[in-house]
């Protein structure tokens, strides 16, 4: 806790952390000290880890990164975060992200940007931009993203670490602030396969606190990392066709799947002509859920309230209208766009049908074959301003990770060598729903 502390402080200037647990995080240290000499200590006992400032933390604030809820206290703690308690990990702080989890760069945060530790002119990546970095640059041992379209795998494609989003439903999302409920899960960054799976491992399974989590049994991800079988692997024309694909990650990517094939591999070449649908899908249905879930803010139960009301309609205008940052707003507006009667049956119902051609098409793909292989990203971490006027072009950065959040499915981005400037790059390994533990033994045997 002291070497991590240390970091933090020389580090600071990354603004990964937006608060830090200094003095519990050392407590909680010296009481697993005790239980240690006892032989009494959890699975994760010492593990240092850091968590996104969307999961709630029993007295502690937690703001979504989002001016709307400055001063907010949790009252109950996530349960996933509960779990890693349980089993002696030490909570060391809270950590940056774009507001309510909506971004792909770090850039949409109330707290601030966060640096890429590698090229401190670049960014992150987002939304769980601090969480990626925390693990980069040794803040902690490893940290808790959410992942809605993809804010665990980008981040840690852009900084060069290890980020898991489970299948959903596999881990609960109580006490997750919700920014899309039928895509949200929380994830794990780490640097190395066995951590990622020993936390994932601890937070899943069923809790009667979110109705929606999955009752099937969760295995020991850490200890069926062995690989040995040969397997088939799909990767798609599309993706590596694509022409927002940067040169070099087309490359690496042939480099792993030309690599796999010389070793007694499957490797065959499909196509998913959804492709170009996947990204418009994602975006007109998590905007409609966000424009739901966050009506709840509205100056009177949570966090902020406008000073400046008249009455009871400006106070829920003028709280929503300072609260909220412009990228929020924005999708509020398209969300509700998409609901609204008129339209409702042309975007929102369209895209639910399409969610379901998606979802069938993957899962199908995924009977037949043990992994899809495709880049995390079309691009590797871009410089801090470039895409921030444009939100077309920075919701292409999501290209390539939505398929997996449209269908549920669990996705890991892993280190996959670096660009010329020297940013990693990410690959993205997808397996069938509740394959985490083959796609964890697979993920070991590729890096
Ligand atoms: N970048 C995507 C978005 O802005 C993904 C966000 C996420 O997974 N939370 O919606």
């Amino acid at each position: 806790v002291a070497y991590y502390l240390k970091n933090i402080q020389t580090k600071a200037h990354l603004n990964a952390f937006v608060e830090v647990y200094g003095q519990s995080a050392l407590e909680q240290a010296e009481r697993i000290d005790e239980k240690l000499a006892k032989g009494k200590a959890g699975k994760l006992a010492g593990m240092v880890i850091g968590i996104k400032d969307v999961l709630n933390f029993s007295g502690h604030e937690s703001n979504a990164s989002s001016n709307i809820l400055k001063g907010y206290i949790s009252q109950f703690t996530t349960t996933a975060v509960q779990r890693l308690i349980n089993e002696d990990a030490i909570i060391i702080g809270r950590l940056n992200c774009d507001e309510f989890g909506m971004g792909s760069s770090n850039e949409n945060s109330a707290h601030g940007k966060v640096l890429n530790a590698l090229d401190e002119s670049r960014v992150p990546g987002g939304s769980s931009g601090g969480s990626a970095v925390a693990v980069q640059a040794n803040l902690c041992t490893v940290s808790l993203g959410t992942d809605t379209g993809g804010s665990v795998r980008q981040p840690a494609a852009f900084t060069g670490v290890i980020g898991m989003k489970p299948t959903y439903s596999r881990v609960s999302r109580w006490g997750l602030i919700a920014y899309a409920s039928s895509f949200d899960t929380i994830g794990v960054f780490s640097k190395t396969v066995k951590d990622n799976a020993l936390v994932m491992e601890v937070m899943a399974g069923h809790d009667e606190f979110d109705s929606t989590s999955s009752r099937k049994p969760v295995h020991h991800y850490s200890e069926l990392l062995h690989f040995e079988k040969k397997v088939k692997v799909a990767y798609f024309t599309e993706t590596l066709e694509s022409p927002a694909l940067q040169p070099e990650i087309k490359s690496q990517t042939e480099a792993i799947l030309e690599k796999l094939k010389s070793e007694g591999h499957e490797v065959e070449e499909v196509h998913f002509p959804l492709l170009k649908y996947t990204l418009p899908t994602y975006y007109i249905l998590t905007t409609a859920e966000a424009s739901s879930n966050l009506s709840r803010f509205d100056g009177v139960k949570y966090g902020y309230r406008t000073p400046n009301a008249h009455n009871l309609e400006s106070m829920y205008k003028l709280t929503r209208s300072e609260g909220f940052g412009e990228e929020v707003k924005r999708r509020i507006m398209l969300g509700t766009f998409v609901l609204s009667a008129s339209y409702y049956d042309a975007y929102f119902t369209k895209a639910q049908r399409v969610r379901r051609l998606i979802k069938d098409f993957t899962e199908n793909l995924l009977d037949d074959f043990d992994y899809i292989i495709m880049p995390t990203t079309p691009t590797t971490a871009f410089k801090f301003g470039e895409h921030s006027g444009d939100p077309v072009a920075m919701y292409l950065e999501d290209l390539f990770t939505v398929q997996a959040s449209v269908s549920g499915v669990p996705a890991i981005s892993l280190p996959n060598g670096k660009d010329q400037n020297g940013m990693p790059i990410g690959l993205q390994v997808i397996a069938n729903s509740f394959k985490e533990a083959e796609l964890y033994a697979f993920s070991n045997y590729l890096t």
